[in-house]
């Protein structure tokens, strides 16, 4: 293993051990490079967790259900002995509600075409790039047209920012959706492991425990002077306030430090009408309670009975992560009844996860911090760009391959 520091022997140092920093301390173990990884916590991954309920009979994930293909992502599994699942021929039925149906292209013929040719005149023009500071409603209204923002783009953006499109930068979402990444061999899309994605971070962890990382749990880092072999690994909220706290300045930071809360509940019923695909999103203007539903069963083989996730919170309703349990039911419920008009539909059991602060809103401030940094070349996280699992994993590539071509440079 190289030594960073000869002269006291240091390892790289990672602060927090959701998927961020276990996918980082694996690029480093590859690189050959020792790992200390602090938790505040008794355990790895962060957010995600996923567990067998009701004795088997079906799978319960707390947030993320995949990841998106690449083919780092196919390395990472291959790595750690992990077997890649990919989804059914069902989960490529996709829905959107509009007006009081289910569609799986929710746009009439004349919209569809005024927006793609909308499109297709700012490719050609080049003037499909985002304007300084525009919004992406702004940037969705100008390159396209209100039909693909409020039907499409919206509800899309809602299944991963769960913000309203007027809240977010259009380039730090466009950067983020279209980041380079190295096209996978074994298939495109959203894959898992059998066992769910806990089953990837146990594999990962016994990974990283076999090359040499040392983990110490029940730790908490508030005030660390970033070392230069020191690496972030957080959610936004706990980077700010160990940047904060060890600056001793309380900066302007809080103004881009805003992020959604969101709720996963997933239920099961002793009688329901089943959704025959991937799951349901709900554009913001249809005025639903949930952001979306999720079939778990449709989506990956071999999850047991029917179940589904809902999804709710987001921008648009914080209170929620407040109410009761049987609250929440109720617009599950409500909605359900919407979608399905006078289907029976009764829940049996109901696991229910309320995430606060999650999910980093990219809005302008946020656009305008990470272009007015210098340099982030010692933080990972969610809030840098790219949002999804496999984005945070190609990032920490880069990451470490710049860190080790500085050390090498810094030797000769
Ligand atoms: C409901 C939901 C569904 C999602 N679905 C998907 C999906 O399907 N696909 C996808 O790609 N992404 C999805 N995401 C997003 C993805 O799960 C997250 O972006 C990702 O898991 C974040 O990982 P992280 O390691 O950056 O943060 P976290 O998971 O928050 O981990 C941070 C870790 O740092 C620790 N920590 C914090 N502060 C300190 C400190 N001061 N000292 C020591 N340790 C500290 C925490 O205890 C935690 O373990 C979803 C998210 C949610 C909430």
């Amino acid at each position: 293993m190289k030594n960073l520091n000869k002269k006291n022997n240091f390892p790289v140092e990672i602060i927090g051990a959701g998927f961020s920093g276990l996918s980082l301390a694996y690029f480093f173990i590859k690189q050959g490079y020792p790992v200390k990884i602090i938790e505040k916590t008794q355990r790895v991954g962060g957010v995600i967790h996923s567990f067998s309920a009701e004795n088997g009979a079906f799978l319960v994930e707390t947030a993320a259900n995949g990841f998106v293909n690449s083919a780092k992502i196919e390395e990472l599994f291959q790595d750690i002995r992990c077997e890649m699942i990919f989804t059914q021929q069902t989960a490529k039925k996709r829905y959107l509600f509009k007006a009081g149906k289910l569609h799986r292209w929710p746009l009439s013929f004349y919209e569809t075409l005024s927006g793609i040719g909308r499109l297709l005149w700012r490719v050609l023009t080049g003037t499909i790039k985002p304007l300084p500071e525009e919004d992406f409603y702004s940037w969705a209204l100008r390159c396209t047209n209100k039909s693909f923002n409020d039907y499409l783009l919206q509800p899309m953006i809602n299944g991963i920012f769960a913000t309203a499109t007027e809240k977010l930068s259009a380039k730090l979402v466009l950067k983020s959706l279209f980041y380079k990444k190295i096209k996978p061999t074994k298939g495109r899309g959203l894959v898992s492991a059998p066992l769910g994605m806990q089953e990837v971070i146990d594999k990962l962890k016994e990974f990283l425990v076999t090359h040499g990382v040392e983990f110490i749990f029940k730790s908490e880092a508030s005030d660390i002077k970033m070392l230069h072999n020191s690496f972030l690994a957080t959610s936004l909220s706990s980077y700010i306030c160990i940047k904060n706290h060890s600056s001793n300045s309380s900066t302007k930071q809080t103004e881009f430090a805003l992020s959604n809360s969101l709720i996963r509940a997933t239920v099961t019923y002793s009688k329901v009408h089943e959704i025959d695909g991937f799951g349901i999103l709900f554009p913001n203007v249809e005025n639903f309670h949930s952001l979306g539903v999720l079939a778990n069963t449709k989506i990956f083989p071999n999850r047991g009975i029917y179940n589904e996730s809902w999804i709710l919170g987001g921008s648009e309703h914080p209170e929620y992560l407040d109410f009761s349990d049987d609250k929440i039911k109720e617009l599950i419920l409500a909605d359900r009844a919407r979608v399905f008009p006078g289907a029976p539909c009764v829940i049996e059991h109901f696991f229910i996860y309320r995430w606060k602060n999650v999910i980093p809103e990219y809005n302008l401030a946020l656009d305008n911090f990470l272009s007015s940094v210098n340099s982030m070349d010692r933080v990972t996280g969610n809030f840098l760009g790219v949002l999804g699992l496999s984005g945070i994993h190609e990032r920490n590539y880069h990451l470490v391959r710049n860190f080790v071509k500085e050390m090498d440079q810094n030797k000769d």
